[in-house]
């Protein structure tokens, strides 16, 4: 259904003119009437836009806080999607960024009341934010902990069969479930060992439910960067298997926090093989009247399986970092061939097992698709290419992690030749305005640029003290803020270093302080909004946060977030020139303008920013205290 144009359009003025006339008249005129603040730089913002869509361009679009980003890109986007009759795509960095930009204070809604347009918008989040019903009930039934049992009796009637299909909606989504806790959810969400093509319960599971939905909308489609580079990486393979892409054909795409891309282009472009994931699907087909010969190579897999990762941790580098590179010894490359060789054959036999229906068919299916990803990831894993492969450890769990290649070729090649226009909207894109870092790491080559300053007046609002402190007295320095009762955001560049503040932490200061991962982060974030916590730790709110007034009035970078010394940096500064000075010094700058950027985030807002300095980064002060639109101070701290 086409919706109509926000704007007449006559046979005088081309679509363009017509959009540029209403964007003006919109910004300058009807929003600010009904209390929009009037900002040159979203105006100059939206025109940039709307000459993007006029020549199918990529823009890098760099805008302060405050300039008004969301509103500057929602109007050109919702008249081009009327206009070409395709919704336009909003990918946000994360799911949380997802709910701040629906919510009922949210821009959306804002615009759509003052302008009076009914506004489509539909949510397209990434799979491991729906819950599974399948891995609910086997949860329930093994699970000692009441939780799953509690989803399960929430559910809505029409998933027990009690009611009739019309009257279904979409529901599942992670943000319905606030008290579980990131373990616990994970237990139950979508695994992409599902195989849902193959599921009896499809048409009642609210990850099919809500997809149907979003297809179908007119104006706004909003996902995370993760899912749609899941869209992208699938399209083809899926449409070769007859199903359909993730998501519907779109007219244009804004990044939000485009600087974040590169990431979520890693993250799906990467085969994963978990040490556990094997042995509990072998179990399920290990069934009564199961041939001799099939259980035998299911043994002897997970004999070699487990051998295989044994050999893993023991070639693991010992860092402190997630991602551990691996020492490919010629022991480690033989007991892969190994798990390969066996799972080849018994793939063979598991045809046969096919023609007994003696093993359901969903479990064979799951089992089945599972060892062919194995063996191709193995097949990365052992031959020589240009792979960057490294081993993550959590809690009992270890997964090896294999990216075929960087992630430049990929998206040069499917989404940057698509011809459609591609916003990347961000307060920090470039450093001094060369945006040669994030160019080269997402491998564009044509764009349009611009950018522009925070409409906010920093001198008064803002105050910066970078702590010069000796080497171990980082949370000492916190304790001593803490003491004030001030809302307080730290900031860590890495759980591990957020885990050892926290076990650092005095009993006495524990009080009021959540810790991300706690609960589900949406939960926490509204809590510290409300004031019923004071101190929020965090490492992924550098960017996103969008907290106004007096409820966020402190910021404490707790270390300056350089990228970790892990496989996948290592494999960029392999291919930089200067590794530090291109690679690593604007990542973190850029994460550091991003960080300070969440205190002042309205004209009234005011508060400090406190940088944490101890042993090498004290002598990045210079550097750093360019980071940040007014001048430092210093204070040291013994
Ligand atoms: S369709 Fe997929 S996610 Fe939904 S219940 Fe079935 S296996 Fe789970």
């Amino acid at each position: 259904m086409k919706r109509q144009m926000p704007f007449v359009l006559s046979k005088e003025k081309s679509f363009y003119e017509s959009l540029n006339d209403w964007i003006g008249d919109t910004l300058y005129d009807d929003l600010t009437e009904k209390g929009f603040e009037c900002r040159d730089e979203q105006i100059y913002m939206a025109f940039q836009i709307e000459q993007a869509l006029k020549e199918k361009k990529v823009l890098m679009a760099e805008a302060g806080v405050g300039t008004g980003k969301t509103i500057a890109y929602l109007l050109p986007a919702i008249a081009y999607a009327r206009y070409t009759g395709k919704p336009a795509l909003i990918s946000c960095a994360d799911e949380t960024l997802i709910d701040q930009l629906v919510k009922k204070e949210g821009d959306i809604h804002k615009l759509s009341e003052a302008l009076a347009i009914d506004i489509d918008v539909r949510l397209a989040k990434a799979r491991d934010q729906y819950l599974c019903l399948k891995r609910l009930e086997e949860t329930a039934d093994s699970s000692e902990e009441e939780y799953a049992d509690i989803v399960q009796s929430e559910l809505p009637e029409f998933v027990r069969g009690n009611a009739s299909l019309q009257s279904i909606f979409p529901y599942g989504e992670r943000s319905d479930y606030p008290d579980l806790n990131d373990e616990q959810w994970k237990s139950i969400n979508f695994h992409p060992i599902q195989q849902c093509a193959a599921c009896d319960v499809r048409n009642r599971c609210g990850q099919t439910i809500h997809r149907n939905h979003y297809r179908e909308s007119v104006d706004l489609i909003i996902c995370s960067h993760d899912f749609y580079m899941e869209h992208i990486w699938t399209k083809e393979s899926r449409k070769r298997q007859g199903q359909l892409a993730l998501l519907p054909e779109v007219s244009m795409v804004v990044f939000d926090e485009g600087h974040l891309l590169e990431y979520s282009a890693q993250r799906a472009l990467t085969y994963e093989v978990q040490n556990n994931t094997l042995l509990n699907l072998l179990e399920r087909v290990m069934v009564d009247g199961i041939r001799e010969e099939t259980l035998q190579l299911m043994e002897r897999l997970i004999d070699a399986h487990e051998h295989f990762f044994r050999l893993l941790r023991t070639n693991a580098s010992n860092h402190d970092e997630t991602r551990k590179a691996i020492a490919k010894t010629d022991e480690l490359v033989a007991v892969g061939k190994e798990a390969m060789t066996i799972s080849t054959a018994l793939l063979e036999e598991f045809v046969f097992e096919g023609e007994l229906y003696i093993i359901p068919e969903y479990d064979l299916t799951m089992v089945e698709e599972y060892l062919e990803q194995y063996i191709f990831s193995l097949e990365l894993f052992i031959s020589d290419n240009e792979a960057v492969d490294w081993l993550e450890e959590r809690k009992d769990e270890m997964t090896l992690i294999i990216m075929p290649r960087l992630v430049t070729d990929i998206l040069r090649e499917k989404l940057f030749s698509s011809n459609i226009p591609i916003v990347f909207s961000s307060a920090t894109l470039s450093v001094d305005q060369d945006f040669s870092y994030i160019l080269d790491s997402l491998g564009i080559e044509e764009f349009l640029s611009f950018s522009v300053d925070s409409p906010f007046d920093y001198e008064q609002a803002m105050e910066v003290v970078l702590a010069d402190v000796d080497s171990g007295g980082k949370t000492n320095y916190v304790e001593s803020l803490l003491e004030n009762e001030e809302q307080t955001l730290i900031l860590f560049k890495s759980e591990v270093s957020m885990r050892a503040f926290q076990r650092a932490l005095s009993d006495e200061h524990k009080q009021n302080i959540a810790f991300e991962g706690e609960r589900e982060l949406s939960a926490i974030i509204r809590d510290f909004q409300q004031k019923n916590v004071r101190i929020l730790c965090s490492y992924h709110l550098w960017e996103g946060l969008d907290i106004p007034g007096d409820a966020l009035t402190r910021v404490v970078i707790y270390d300056l977030p350089f990228p970790p010394n892990d496989p996948l940096f290592n494999a960029r500064r392999k291919n930089a020139k200067h590794p530090f000075e291109d690679v690593d010094l604007p990542f973190m700058l850029l994460r550091l303008r991003q960080g300070a950027g969440r205190l002042i985030r309205t004209s009234g807002d005011y508060g400090s920013i406190h940088v944490l300095m101890e042993g090498s980064e004290k002598e990045l002060k210079t550097i750093v205290s360019k980071a940040f639109p007014v001048e430092s101070k210093t204070v040291v701290r013994k």
